[in-house]
């Protein structure tokens, strides 16, 4: 399966009217379907490994904003320090130490996300509510000046009950609330969830920005 315009022309046009931002996870796609959107007037784009968003960003129009939502390593935070727009999956504050010191370093504040663990799976990265609290009260004894915490993020559980995915947002979007007050600014509004199978259900369950890949550009 390949990269389908209509079928982006149409998601665009169902989240735009509920502001919800579509980040066009192109993960293992050239960079002519990446242009091919582009030109239809996408921005928003995710990729999960360094190695090839570093291929990618120099060679694609300078405007667009890079998401990264994959797994972060530390030594890696340095290589895209300079242009990453959010990075999505951070779940510790060692990792958030290190993309201030970089931050810093290249002179901006970068966007994070953090990782919330929601799925009954083992194997999803991400972050309990117990071990949220004490992130958050780390933070809050020792802000971190080049990072600015936009929200949250979260993958639901690989099911087809969707009444558990459903669940499992709405748990993520109660957190996100209830953090959101504790944060106390107008920044913290960007909650992460929803891919080509739920985003639909991510949504109703309150999601701020998506994140569809296969839907966009075809199976992997
Ligand atoms: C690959 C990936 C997506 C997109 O998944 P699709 O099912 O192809 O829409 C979204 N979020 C993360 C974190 C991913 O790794």
């Amino acid at each position: 399966m390949n990269l389908n315009l209509a079928q982006y022309q149409h998601l665009a046009e169902e989240l735009a009217p509920k502001n919800v931002t579509l980040v066009a996870v192109s993960k293992t796609k050239p960079v002519e379907d990446i242009k091919t959107l582009y030109d239809a007037g996408q921005r928003d784009f995710g990729e999960n490994y360094v190695q090839e968003l570093l291929e990618k960003q120099p060679v694609l129009p300078s405007d667009i904003r890079w998401h990264f939502i994959g797994h972060l390593q530390r030594n890696k935070v340095r290589s895209i320090a300079a242009f990453v727009h959010l990075i999505h999956g951070v779940d510790s504050y060692r990792l958030l130490h290190e993309i201030h010191k970089e931050a810093l370093r290249a002179g901006r504040q970068i966007d994070c996300l953090l990782q919330i663990h929601i799925a009954n799976e083992e194997t999803k990265f991400g972050l309990d509510a117990t071990e949220l609290a004490e992130l958050w009260a780390q933070l809050t004894a020792q802000p971190l000046t080049g990072v600015r915490i936009r929200g949250m993020m979260g993958m639901a559980s690989f099911t087809d009950n969707l009444a558990i995915v459903r669940e499992e947002f709405q748990h993520l979007h109660s957190l996100f609330v209830q953090y959101q007050s504790l944060a106390g600014y107008a920044a913290f509004d960007t909650l992460s969830m929803g891919m080509s199978a739920d985003f639909r259900i991510a949504v109703e369950s309150g999601s701020t920005l998506v994140r569809v890949g296969s839907l966009l550009f075809g199976v992997r």
